[in-house]
């Protein structure tokens, strides 16, 4: 790594009477720095002053930021030269800072980032940074600029390769009742509705009471036996929550954004009125003069707001572990050109535990909940279905997690096969829920700490429209044909109402 930062102080008087001090005050200062280890070096290569002005070039070539030296330079001066000249600094300038460091891969193609012109040569990657002030420098960019460079071009080897799967665990073949698509069916029989905006679904009687026997499933038969406590979340999302687990910056693109009106006053939304009252339609120009920019989107996974509620707290040891789920939560997700049916849809129902505890409470937990869950879908859904261990992109990218067999931390995800996609083998088969343990990721973004264990968390996305599609799919619609188990769940369905 190279760094080359070109810079000037400016004073509040005229230094050119004490040149030969400030030459003095550089070199000792250098003297200093380079006593460092050599990991450490910088050095002011070069000075000039003018009037007012002082300036200067320092550069460092191991781990010290010379952006760094700046205010520590400042300092010495006028503790040194400050009291005795009446002099202070009173502006710090940078008019050039360039910064080399190698990559890991040779980048494939070229690499954009804001702040700073980016140039690639071979493995050696250059940012070249303008008009930077010292707020600029005090936030500490530099280093996510860099780190965001180098990603970038990770990223580019990533690309298109799908996520990383294995298989753990597959259960036997199961003949399916039928190989229809169970949306489709249910719509024509008007269980199910097309909701009235992409991607949602009005559930007449007969699909919501399946949808809600499997939350009755998931908590009768999963949550409450391994000790699960209720708690209700709030369904918007503010940035700073998403800011510290990484969705924001992970997928902006799958949000829904949420806006609240920048006033309430009501002569502000009286013309709004008038418009709609008159025209009966939405002037979407008026409406826009009084709505606020977003601040917050819609529940996108119900974890980021349960692990807020611990944010800064230190949990009792008897507490521990904590095991806790949200079922009142609606996810809203922008899935685009991917929706389908009631299984990729943009607004859909989940039940999330969250468990917050020592490495082994949750290893031990994990092994707990997959025994649950195979219950659930061996002896009550009778299913085909299998297990594998995937690798998300956050984790991918932090390269936390391996990529080789058992594992402490990471994703195992469960997957249906569905007879309406043809070939068990050839298909894609639904992924209907997942499960995760995540290492100290979020406890440590969050400041959540014990009294004296180290704690780890993870969480587990049981989608119940997931899971009815997955069942649907291999046992139809008729109740008669469905397996015992679920039947005593729910034997028969609701009358509905007749359309003429
Ligand atoms: P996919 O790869 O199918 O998009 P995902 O990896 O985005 O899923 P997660 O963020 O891991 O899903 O969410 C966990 C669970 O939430 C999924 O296993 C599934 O049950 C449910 N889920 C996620 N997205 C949707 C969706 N668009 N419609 C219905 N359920 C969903
Ligand atoms: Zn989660
Ligand atoms: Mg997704």
């Amino acid at each position: 790594m190279k760094f080359d930062l070109k810079g000037s102080f400016t004073f509040s008087d005229n230094i050119l009477s004490i040149k030969e001090e400030m030459g003095k005050f550089i070199s000792d200062f250098n003297e200093n720095l380079l006593k460092g280890d050599a990991e450490k070096r910088a050095e002011i290569e070069s000075f000039k002053i003018e009037k007012k002005s002082l300036f200067f070039n320092i550069v460092s070539h191991g781990s010290f930021r010379p952006h760094n030296a700046l205010l520590q330079i400042k300092n010495s001066i006028s503790k040194e030269l400050g009291k005795k000249h009446h002099i202070g600094v009173r502006e710090i300038k940078i008019d050039s800072y360039e910064i080399e460091f190698d990559l890991e891969k040779k980048p494939l193609k070229e690499v954009d980032i804001p702040f700073a012109e980016v140039k690639l040569e071979g493995k050696k990657a250059t940012m070249a940074l303008t008009n930077v002030d010292e707020e600029f420098l005090r936030r500490n960019y530099i280093d996510r600029m860099i780190n965001r460079v180098k990603e970038k071009v990770d990223n580019q080897y990533y690309e298109g390769k799908g996520e990383y799967w294995k298989s753990i665990w597959e259960s036997e073949e199961k003949e399916p009742v039928w190989s229809k698509d169970p949306t489709e069916e249910m719509v024509k029989l008007d269980w199910l509705k097309q909701g009235p905006t992409k991607g949602k679904w009005f559930y007449r009687p007969q699909a919501a009471a399946i949808l809600k026997t499997m939350e009755e499933i998931a908590i009768k038969e999963v949550l409450q036996p391994l000790g699960f406590q209720e708690i209700i979340e709030s369904q918007i999302v503010p940035f700073d929550i998403w800011l510290k687990t990484g969705h924001l910056e992970g997928m902006p693109s799958e949000f829904y954004y949420v806006v609240e009106p920048a006033t309430r006053d009501v002569e502000k939304w009286e013309k709004f009125v008038d418009l709609t009252k008159i025209t009966k339609e939405v002037d979407f120009n008026e409406l826009q003069k009084n709505l606020s920019v977003p601040t917050a989107g819609i529940c996108y996974a119900q974890c980021p707001m349960i692990y807020w509620s611990f944010k800064g707290k230190t949990i009792s040891e008897e507490s521990l572990p904590i095991f806790v789920y949200d079922k009142t939560a609606v996810s809203g997700r922008y899935e685009s050109g991917g929706r389908h049916g009631i299984e990729r849809v943009d607004e859909f129902h989940r039940i999330e535990p969250v468990y917050i505890g020592t490495r082994e409470q949750l290893l031990s937990l994990r092994e707990k909940l997959i025994e649950r869950y195979k219950h659930v879908f061996n002896d009550i859904f009778d299913i085909e279905w299998r297990m594998a261990w995937v690798t998300p992109w956050y984790m991918q990218q932090a390269g936390k997690i391996g990529a080789t067999g058992e594992q402490d931390c990471g994703t195992i995800d469960f997957e249906a096969y569905m007879p309406y996609r043809g070939d068990r083998k050839k298909s894609e088969w639904l992924e209907f829920q997942n499960l995760s343990i995540l290492g100290d990721k979020y406890v440590k973004s969050f400041n959540i700490k014990s009294q004296k264990s180290e704690l780890w968390s993870g969480c587990s996305g049981i989608g119940l429209e997931r899971w009815t599609t997955a069942f649907l799919a291999q046992k139809g619609l008729d109740p008669d044909e469905w397996p015992a188990g679920f039947k005593r769940y729910l034997k028969e369905l609701p009358k509905g109402i007749e359309f003429l």
